[in-house]
């Protein structure tokens, strides 16, 4: 009989090609935001009926409500995953499970819960994304936190700027879209001390800014104290810079160089000024500045075996492919 066979309704040809779009959404002690942020979210997806979200929200083993609010969420919306860690792991290592979580989406936005990343500016990445642009990342063209972080951050970012490996964008969080291959990727970094957006600019592909006004946090307290702020801030910049390291040999060429030129002092009134003693401080300080210079030197070169053992250690990807051995596009969807 005709009607047993099985054939495609035209609603099952357009659902093959529905792209499917994740958040990643950390979470911690972020219990007063969370009801007012997911219902932003959703208005500003609605509008979208065309594709299909999903929503991972990340307990970072928050202390207050914020799990009984996320399995809240989870009964009244299908399309929302809760995970939850055994204890606060961070924020890099909460974006890191979600990302791990969300692997067969076409694309994923990481955001934050605190209404300081606005939904709507997701929606913007999202048409960014379907004109064949591979990571979208927010870029702040305002922000409304306080001096003192306002001027740490740039003065890590200048830092940075001068001593990574990699171009990392300033004033750019973890705020971004990353289409699935960029995602698959960015996955394969496995390093502990994880500087996101650092790892991102790694990968490559055709990434591009999207600017926006960051807004104040809607309730709560930031996560992020200042000894959090220091552990990232090294992790960006050790992360990506083997370059404190060889500044050990180059301060131990300087240091040489200065008992060099008390040597050919000391020579000088030995040789051309027979009536006068050589004064016994350049005498000692010539083999003072000699020896540690020579050390910092040494200390240097076990620094260049570290760095590489370093590099090493982090066991990076050695590339990237955007295009496979047979030419095609890597990791590109139905939906773009
Ligand atoms: N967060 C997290 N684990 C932490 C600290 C923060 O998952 O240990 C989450 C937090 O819930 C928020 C995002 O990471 O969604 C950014 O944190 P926060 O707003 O506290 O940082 P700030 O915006 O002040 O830099
Ligand atoms: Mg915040």
């Amino acid at each position: 009989m005709s009607d047993q066979q099985h054939s495609p309704s035209p609603t099952e040809a357009v659902e093959v090609t529905r792209a499917k779009i994740a958040y990643v959404l950390p979470v911690y002690n972020e219990g007063d935001n969370i009801a007012v942020f997911h219902g932003a979210l959703i208005a500003a997806t609605l509008p979208r009926a065309d594709v299909d979200f999903e929503f991972v929200y990340v307990d970072d083993g928050s202390r207050d409500a914020s799990l009984e609010k996320l399995l809240e969420l989870r009964q009244a919306d299908s399309r929302v995953t809760v995970l939850s860690f055994s204890r606060n792991y961070g924020h890099q290592i909460a974006v890191t499970a979600g990302l791990d979580a969300a692997t067969d989406a076409d694309a994923v936005i990481i955001m934050d819960t605190d209404l300081q990343d606005p939904p709507s500016v997701s929606i913007e990445m999202i048409s960014m994304w379907e004109d064949g642009v591979d990571v979208v990342y927010a870029q702040r063209r305002s922000r409304q936190d306080s001096l003192f972080k306002r001027a740490t951050a740039y003065l890590f970012y200048w830092v940075l700027d001068r001593l990574a490996s990699i171009e990392i964008p300033r004033n750019v969080g973890d705020f971004r879209l990353m289409d699935r291959k960029v995602a698959l990727e960015v996955a394969r970094y496995r390093e502990h001390g994880r500087f996101l957006r650092g790892i991102v600019s790694h990968v490559g592909f055709r990434q591009e800014a999207l600017l926006f006004d960051r807004d104040p946090r809607h309730a709560g307290e930031t996560g992020y104290p200042l000894r959090k702020m220091i552990a990232f801030a090294a992790n960006g910049i050790l992360g990506f810079s083997t370059a404190p390291l060889r500044w050990i040999s180059r301060l131990g060429f300087f240091i040489s160089a200065v008992s060099i030129l008390l040597a050919v002092y000391v020579l000088w009134v030995r040789l051309f000024m027979p009536q006068q003693a050589v004064p016994g401080w350049a005498f000692l300080g010539v083999g003072m500045f000699l020896l540690s210079g020579l050390q910092l030197i040494m200390m240097g070169v076990i620094g260049s075996y570290l760095g590489r053992v370093y590099v090493e250690t982090q066991d990076r990807p050695l590339y990237s492919l955007a295009l496979s051995a047979r030419g095609e596009r890597v990791g590109v969807t139905a939906s773009r």
